[in-house]
């Protein structure tokens, strides 16, 4: 018999210990500690020039840019501060387009003539830094030998500290201009949508002066024993589950969603929560999920720039507080089959200099024209760009979600709710194209338009089936993933608004030029509008099939096969979006198609690779050895017993030898059948053609392998079996 000396027994032995280990909860007044560790507004006021500070705040107001003659003094302050709190080092923090956050740490010193070393930190390294870049992607925009690109400091996300370094956000460029990584199109995007946004708003209100998109991230995620994560190579190196059969338990009786918090989680997030305020990122609510070790934490909406710097930090910090707490955080879309996977909804909505939520009706007809007007534009947006919406959530792991268990399908629809629908409803029916009689908008203003409430009932009303919708006041994106940068969806909502915006405002202007009244310019614009996106408005279950040959009789794409789905940035129409505001060049967009197309490849690559090493040299041994136990337990029978006895007592054991020889054999041949397609692969030299032949000839084994490997697992003696199992990893308590 063998030992249990696997690699499993040892990981459930320290996991073990790890429950009944202490830990140290810090308890204090939040507000006393809160944003300490950020070079916020307040603390700027402190270590800046009056002239230095206005020139900042102007900037994070984004009305200027700041004069190169403050770079010297801003970096003086921003050192000062940090040295104060102990900083040693700083970092420019940025955001490739391989979906990380990257770093290059530097130390504040420098030596004099004497070498002497003395603290400093010159404009020049704040305002522009080369790091070393040649491997992060870049899709062809900058060659590997000149390995330059530089970032630049993005003053509306304010500097902070970890572990003693000043990390100081940024955006990313190639030599010769062009964006590298997400927040560069985001922040382009956001002005597209400020200058679009302000000049709607004016049509009601003309003290307006500016307009942010403001969002908030609840972010999904699991939490698993360390030990038990390290002795899964698959989790380990792609950050799901190749393999493993389902528990007979798992959330069939949905007792884990909103159920008491696992202590030992509890002493994680309560942990994570101090630091995360400490670094200014308002962490609000924190619950259960309704798979095992399931939790979602959101922090309180921001403006949508610093609310996705917030929420990088946020995932930096749950890895490291995670490792502090013997757990391992998982933010994969769908690390366990079977399940739930995990996504970040994106609570999206625009807001005024003034703070007015434009996307919350108000109380008189006018706010609640205005509101009809942006609310009407977003839906409009995502009519017209739906199908590029739903590509910006594509990549392999958010696949093996969308569409699964309570996750939003793959085809991009928009829902009301009731009250709203026959808002709309209503708007489209009764305004004709004819002008319109003063009666006529007077009751349109009174009984429509007035009569929408200020608060919507969302919680009686909510649909959960759609992947953007709307709850009240903000829009919810659904379909993003965990583990994902949701830069790469703001940018594309962000633009596609301000696309509808501006062909809404120029629509109303040209009424009005030709003696139209201006509200009744706004209702035919709005009419004509509603009339257009109709084809995306679905109120009932997105899970149904019936919505799916719903969905294709209306032309609406879904995005089932990724590769084809990164398509959506190359559509003409999607050029025109990008290039209208700048947001993206021709090249920078294709340079982002290769390098979607590049990943995606690449992360198959890695799963088919795993999945074939464990299959060969864990799985198969294991069956092996329980087959030699199998074997000896049948000869034992045959000598022991009368022919007779012996056909009826070893026929269990027979049928289960002659399983495993099948399973055995079939993974077998699978995995070099794969292994035979991947070389295949491997050669096409063009990068969009290879993702194209890994998805279509490789991808299709990762499951009909692990439907083998499941199988063996549940024959094979439990004491042999290396691997923790399902019912293991998803039950810390
Ligand atoms: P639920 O799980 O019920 O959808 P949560 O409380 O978990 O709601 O998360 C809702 C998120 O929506 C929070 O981050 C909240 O701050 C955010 N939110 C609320 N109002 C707005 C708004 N106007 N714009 C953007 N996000 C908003
Ligand atoms: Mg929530």
């Amino acid at each position: 018999m063998a030992k249990n000396t696997n690699l499993r027994f040892d990981a459930l032995k320290d996991c073990a210990k790890h429950h009944a280990e202490r830990f140290h909860v810090k308890d204090a007044k939040i507000s006393e500690y809160f944003g300490i560790n950020v070079f916020d507004r307040e603390t700027m006021r402190k270590y800046l020039s009056a002239d230095a500070f206005a020139a900042v705040e102007n900037a994070i107001d984004g009305s200027e840019k700041i004069d190169r003659k403050y770079a010297d003094p801003i970096a003086a302050g921003m050192k000062n501060w940090a040295v104060e709190r102990g900083a040693t080092h700083y970092t420019h923090w940025f955001q490739p387009l391989n979906e990380a956050t990257a770093e290059k740490h530097d130390a504040f010193i420098e030596l004099d003539k004497n070498s002497r070393v003395f603290e400093s930190f010159k404009g020049d390294l704040l305002v522009q830094q080369e790091p070393d870049a040649s491997s992060f992607p870049s899709g062809g925009l900058r060659n590997t030998f000149e390995a330059r690109g530089y970032t630049a400091w993005d003053p509306s996300s304010p500097a902070f500290i970890i572990e003693k370094t000043l990390c100081i956000p940024t955006v990313f460029v190639s030599y010769t201009g062009e964006s590298l990584d997400l927040k560069t199109p985001l922040l382009k995007a956001q002005a597209a949508l400020d200058k679009a946004a302000t000049k709607v708003c004016q049509l009601f209100d003309k003290d307006v002066k500016r307009v942010f998109s403001t969002l908030g991230l609840e972010q999904e995620y699991f939490l698993i024993d360390n030990s038990l994560f390290n002795a899964r190579p698959d989790l380990l190196q792609t950050g799901r589950t190749l393999m493993g059969h389902t528990a007979a338990k798992d959330q069939q009786l949905e007792d884990h969603y909103f159920g008491s918090i696992p202590s030992r989680a509890s002493a994680f997030m309560k942990d994570l929560e101090t630091e995360a305020y400490k670094l200014g990122i308002p962490l609000k609510t924190r619950h259960n999920e309704v798979a095992p070790h399931q939790f979602e934490c959101a922090p309180s909406f921001e403006e949508a720039n610093l609310a996705i710097d917030h929420n990088l930090v946020l995932m930096s910090l749950m890895r490291r507080i995670a490792k502090q707490h013997q757990l391992k955080v998982i933010f994969h879309e769908k690390p366990f089959a079977g399940i739930n996977g995990s996504g970040k909804h994106s609570n999206w909505s625009m807001m005024t200099d003034k703070g007015k939520n434009l996307l919350s009706p108000g109380k008189t007809p006018r706010t609640n024209l205005q509101f009809l007007a942006f609310f009407v534009c977003t839906i409009s947006a995502a009519s017209e760009h739906g199908y590029l919406l739903m590509s910006s959530v594509a990549n392999l792991s958010n696949s093996y979600r969308l569409g699964g268990n309570e996750a939003p399908p793959s085809i991009l629809s928009v829902f009301l709710g009731k009250t709203l629908s026959e808002v709309l409803n209503s708007l489209e029916n009764t305004i004709s194209t004819k002008k319109m009689t003063p009666d006529e908008k007077t009751d349109l203003k009174l009984n429509i338009v007035g009569k929408i409430p200020e608060i919507m009932p969302d919680n009686t009303d909510r649909n959960r089936t759609s992947p953007f919708a709307f709850t009240g006041n903000r829009f919810e994106f659904r379909a993003v993933g965990s583990s994902s940068n949701p830069a790469s969806s703001m940018i594309i909502l962000n633009a596609a608004v301000a696309q509808q915006l501006t062909v809404f405002y120029n629509e109303v202007e040209t009424f009005v030029e030709n003696g139209m009244k201006k509200d009744e310019a706004i209702f035919q614009v709005l009419r004509k509008f509603i009339k257009e996106s109709r084809k995306i408005l679905f109120d009932g279950n997105g899970y149904s099939p019936e919505w799916h040959k719903e969905a294709k009789k209306r032309g609406l794409k879904s995005i089932n096969n990724i590769q084809e789905a990164f398509g959506a940035y190359l559509l003409d129409s999607s050029r025109k979006l990008f290039s209208q505001f700048g947001i993206l060049s021709e090249k920078e967009l294709e340079a982002r198609y290769e390098i979607m197309n590049e990943t995606y490849m690449k992360k198959i690559q890695i799963e088919s690779r795993v999945l074939g090493d464990l299959a060969i040299n864990h799985i198969i041994p294991i069956a092996i050895r329980y087959q030699n136990v199998l074997i000896e337990n049948i000869r034992g029978l045959k000598e022991f017993y009368s022919e007779e006895e012996f056909k009826q007592l070893a026929e269990p054991q027979l049928n289960t030898l002659k399983e495993i020889s099948l399973h055995v054999k079939e993974i077998r041949l699978q995995v070099e059948d794969m292994i035979e397609e991947r070389k295949k692969a491997n050669v096409i030299e063009d990068i969009i053609e290879k993702a194209k032949v890994y998805a279509a000839k490789v991808l299709p084994y990762l499951n009909s392998i692990r439907y083998h490997i499941d199988k063996l697992e549940l024959e094979v003696d439990d004491s042999i079996w290396s691997l923790p199992k399902y019912r293991e990893l998803l039950f810390l308590h």
